[in-house]
């Protein structure tokens, strides 16, 4: 495969579905596009209603072997699994930048992450804890798996947010049915092949829709808990159509998350690592830095410095050596962060970028806006894009009370030198996680869950584990 020239559609590749086992032929084809040159990169098998219920029988079917099997033998299938997927990273890496169009070493960084998960899941436990235990009675608590689990991906990170879900599902002892995005189902694909040859048959089952057999699953009666990483409109069908059988829900949802610089940084470098955080994956990142809110001290200063950073980035197909900025994902949220960049251009002034590159690829130049009203879509939305608003306060509560102004609550960031003032604001953010003075640092072992309409539910940590369980007491009379 990586012989291909850069433009050229996949050649030999069978990108099927996995379903009890079985590399299965889809009940059609589905178009994959490559977004840094808008052509067709390959076909693969897409599923039907008929296939995603054989793939919810063959989970259900697997799931009492699979949950009977001793924790340490599914530990070792994940560590197997771990093992397969590092020594084929260049290839997923590839097929990644292709199908995603994030650079190559990104890609590359993302698989690595991925190994990086399973092991750290692999590494976990669910250990019965003894609640109480005295001369009259003994009361235990076991974690036991749910059953079958749907997990419904987007296509910002598709490898890494499913490795989130299937191996603390499968370590638990759940069996899976796994759904990626539409315009990025071949990593997913090429890793049930690799999950195929590991694991038992129907543990993990990989279906491939056109966005259209999500509701399917979510409702499907056998189906014990939906895992779901996407927007919040999606988010919303999501739990209600999980209602008819009160299934588990864990919702990673949007974010319109507020960078606070405070009156003490050194401009420039925080500039920098602002800039990253908001167009890192394009600006396609659930946690990237969305908008930006500076001291009026250092309002020209900080609107200098990131429109420099703009104008000097590299944007362009991933596959090329030194690209720092790859396309849009897909030709919707391409037209999607076309209307933002206009609407922007009327309510605020584009001091780099506004525009799209030439060519077929879905490119945007990175963006800067300032002097932008609060109330503009480009504030108050979810780009998803690489274009940053960047406004300006005099009053630290007032800036607070804007970064909470939204129905989102899922990241942000405070940069200052007084740590202490920083932490201060950090408490009063509301979403579910902030850092201070760095960003998207997520280590497997620490829990990572929305606030308000950006979800809930942890993934990740040992809470991510449990979210895979039902809590179950034991309560003995002695
Ligand atoms: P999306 O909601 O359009 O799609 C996500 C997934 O849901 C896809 O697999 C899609 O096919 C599926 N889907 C579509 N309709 C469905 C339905 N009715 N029922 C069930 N599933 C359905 O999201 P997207 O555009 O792929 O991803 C971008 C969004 O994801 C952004 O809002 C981003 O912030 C969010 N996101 C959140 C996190 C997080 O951890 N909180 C991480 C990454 C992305």
């Amino acid at each position: 495969m990586s012989a291909n020239p850069k433009d050229a559609p996949l050649a030999g590749h069978e990108f099927q579905l996995l379903i009890d086992g079985r590399l299965t032929a889809g009940a059609a084809l589905l178009e994959v596009i490559n977004p840094a040159t808008g052509k067709t990169l390959t076909h693969c098998a897409r599923a039907d209603k008929a296939q995603l219920d054989a793939a919810v029988a063959a989970a259900k079917r697997a799931f009492p072997a699979w949950s009977g099997t001793p924790i340490a033998e599914r530990r070792r299938m994940l560590l197997a699994i771990a093992e397969a997927l590092e020594a084929r990273s260049a290839e997923f890496a590839r097929l990644l930048t292709e199908e995603q169009g994030k650079p190559l070493a990104h890609a590359a960084g993302e698989i690595f992450g991925s190994v990086a998960m399973i092991r750290a899941f692999a590494a976990m436990d669910l250990p019965v804890k003894v609640l109480r235990d005295n001369a009259k009675e003994r009361i235990v608590q076991h974690h036991v798996p749910l059953g079958v689990v749907a997990a419904i991906t987007p296509w910002n990170f598709p490898l890494i947010l499913l490795m989130i879900k299937v191996a603390p599902a499968l370590l638990a002892g759940n069996t899976l049915v796994a759904k990626p995005a539409p315009t990025t189902p071949l990593t997913t694909l090429l890793f049930g092949q690799l999950c195929a040859k590991i694991l038992p048959r129907g543990v993990l089952n990989v279906i491939v829709d056109q966005n259209d057999l999500g509701g399917h699953l979510t409702q499907h009666p056998d189906v014990a808990k939906v895992a779901f990483t996407g927007s919040t409109a999606t988010g919303k069908k999501v739990m209600a159509s999980a209602s008819g059988t009160v299934k588990r829900l864990t919702l990673e949802l949007g974010g319109n998350d507020a960078a606070i610089v405070l009156d003490d940084v050194d401009v420039k470098e925080v500039a920098a690592k602002i800039f990253q955080g908001a167009m890192v994956n394009c600006g396609q990142v659930c946690l990237a830095i969305k908008r930006v809110y500076v001291p009026e001290s250092m309002y020209e200063a900080m609107c200098t410095e990131l429109a420099g950073l703009a104008q000097k980035a590299v944007v362009g197909n991933g596959l090329d050596a030194g690209t720092q900025i790859g396309p849009m994902q897909n030709k919707v949220q391409f037209e999607k962060v076309k209307e933002f960049i206009e609407d922007a251009r009327k309510h605020g002034k584009i001091i780099a970028g506004g525009k799209t590159l030439p060519g077929e690829g879905y490119f945007i130049a990175p963006t800067i806006v300032r002097d932008i009203a609060d109330d503009a879509r480009l504030v108050r939305e979810e780009q998803f894009g690489p274009v940053l608003p960047v406004l300006k306060y005099a009053d630290l509560d007032d800036a607070i009370a804007r970064a909470n102004g939204t129905e989102y609550g899922l990241g942000g960031t405070v940069w200052a030198k007084d740590s202490e003032r920083a932490y201060a604001v950090a408490r009063k953010i509301d979403s579910g996680t902030i850092w201070i003075n760095k960003h998207l640092e997520l280590p497997p072992d620490i829990p990572f869950a929305g606030a308000k309409q950006s979800g809930f539910g942890a993934e990740m940590g040992q809470e991510g584990l449990e979210e895979f369980t039902q809590s179950k007491i034991i309560n003995i009379s002695k």
